[in-house]
């Protein structure tokens, strides 16, 4: 007998019929004897829905609000799937965020889990009932409840799997897996047997929504392997854990993120520490910076540019012309650019792995403003417009 967490996003709970499927596949791991803890998400679009409701009232909610309204989400799916639990006779009980133990900071929007108490959970398990607990929310110290960043639902499976030192952890989601790519948008895509922690957390980090970062962040920091796989179609998934078998693949896998900006600092004085006060102002904000290009320096100036999240690309201006109009640079930024990446450990044997991208850019006529790398990613920024067509160019130069 194990313990098995098994989480189950949106798409696979959307409608009755979906949420019936799901209570077999979780009634019949129950009935091979083991102890299952269950995660879900809210319903189909419902996250976007109330984000909508709430614009249509005030664009401008507080971040507090705006969690007391998203945690509902999550109410539903919980009481519906627990009620399709208990139609095919089984003991079960629903439990919000709180009440599983889930204690967070007051980062409204996307905070971090501080613990996971077990008590609870684990006294539920000790009475044999299946566990339903809603994801992506948490309580923070004044009582108050929060979300943990949008897909945080992986994040809520990981910690209780963590808390609980459970057997299994199940990502149930609508692909069967994790694919070289987008396996909805690129042709060809092939699905990974298994991918290590640090390749899967690359490839979410860029683009890669079948998996939230910090969930993977976390399977590693407390060795939880995970599996992805279908709730529609029972077949094997992708394994996520240290040491992955597939050692002779290139690279895992080929990603965008259309969700970015490009800042630019253009005529910043050319001297020493210009770029530490850039960047340290950034990060007391809490902006991540990525992909950073400088110029050569001419006649006692500098341009420096850098890629952050779109959502921050206002807050990121408004510092930087604070800083730096005085001297007479101008800040601006673009949100016409797209990143594209590809991921795997296996370029840091191979040779040629760069040129090999760039070449399939090249062949399909886009132009690359900014590339950076890290040891198991190559990244470039072009065109948004052309990101689709660029992810397809790539994959099919790596996979056929
Ligand atoms: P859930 O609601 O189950 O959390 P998500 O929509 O967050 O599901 O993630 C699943 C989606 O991720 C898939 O439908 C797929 O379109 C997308 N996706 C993006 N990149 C990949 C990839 N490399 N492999 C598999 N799915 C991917
Ligand atoms: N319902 C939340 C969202 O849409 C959490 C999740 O799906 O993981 O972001
Ligand atoms: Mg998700």
């Amino acid at each position: 007998m194990a313990l098995i967490v098994q989480k189950f996003g949106g798409s696979s709970v959307a409608n009755a019929e979906r949420v019936m499927n799901v209570a077999r596949i979780i009634t019949d791991t129950y009935k091979e004897g083991n102890s299952v803890v269950v995660v879900v998400s809210a319903q189909g679009d419902t996250t976007d829905d109330l984000i909508e409701k709430a614009n249509e009232i005030n664009p401008k909610a507080s971040k507090r609000e705006m969690d007391m309204l998203l945690t509902s989400g999550e109410q539903i799916s919980i009481a519906l799937l627990a009620m399709a639990i208990e139609s095919l006779g089984y003991p079960v009980i629903s439990l919000l965020g709180w009440q599983a133990g889930f204690s967070t900071n007051s980062s409204y929007g996307s905070a971090r889990i501080h613990k996971v108490n077990p008590e609870r959970l684990q006294s539920e398990i000790d009475k044999k009932k299946i566990v339903i607990v809603a994801g992506f929310q948490g309580l923070n110290k004044y009582d108050d409840l929060t979300t943990l960043g949008r897909g945080g639902s992986d994040t809520s499976a990981v910690a209780i799997a963590a808390a609980l030192h459970a057997d299994r952890c199940q990502i149930f989601t609508d692909v069967s897996g994790v694919y070289t790519a987008d396996p909805r948008k690129v042709a060809n895509t092939q699905k990974l047997s298994d991918i290590t922690y640090d390749e899967m957390l690359e490839f979410a980090t860029l683009g890669a929504q079948v998996l939230n970062n910090r969930s993977v962040e976390m399977a590693k920091k407390y060795n939880v392997e995970l599996e992805v796989l279908s709730s529609l179609v029972r077949e094997p998934g992708t394994i996520v854990r240290e040491v992955a078998t597939m050692e002779k693949m290139l690279i895992r896998g080929v990603t965008k993120d259309t969700d970015i900006a490009r800042i630019s600092v253009v005529g910043m004085k050319d001297i020493p520490g210009n770029a530490f006060k850039m960047f340290s102002r950034l990060a007391q904000k809490g902006i991540n910076i990525d992909v950073i290009l400088q110029s050569v320096g001419r006649d006692g100036t500098k341009d420096i540019s850098f890629t952050c999240a779109a959502s921050h690309a206002e807050e990121a201006v408004e510092i930087l012309s604070d800083i730096f109009s005085m001297e007479g640079a101008v800040v601006a930024s673009d949100t016409t650019v797209a990143k594209v990446s590809i991921v795997g450990a296996g370029m840091q044997s191979h040779s040629g792995t760069a040129s090999k991208m760039f070449g399939a850019l090249y062949e399909a006529g886009i132009n690359i403003s900014m590339i950076s790398t890290s040891e198991i990613t190559i990244s470039v920024l072009i065109d948004k417009e052309l990101a689709d067509k660029a992810v397809s160019a790539v994959h099919a130069a790596f996979f056929g």
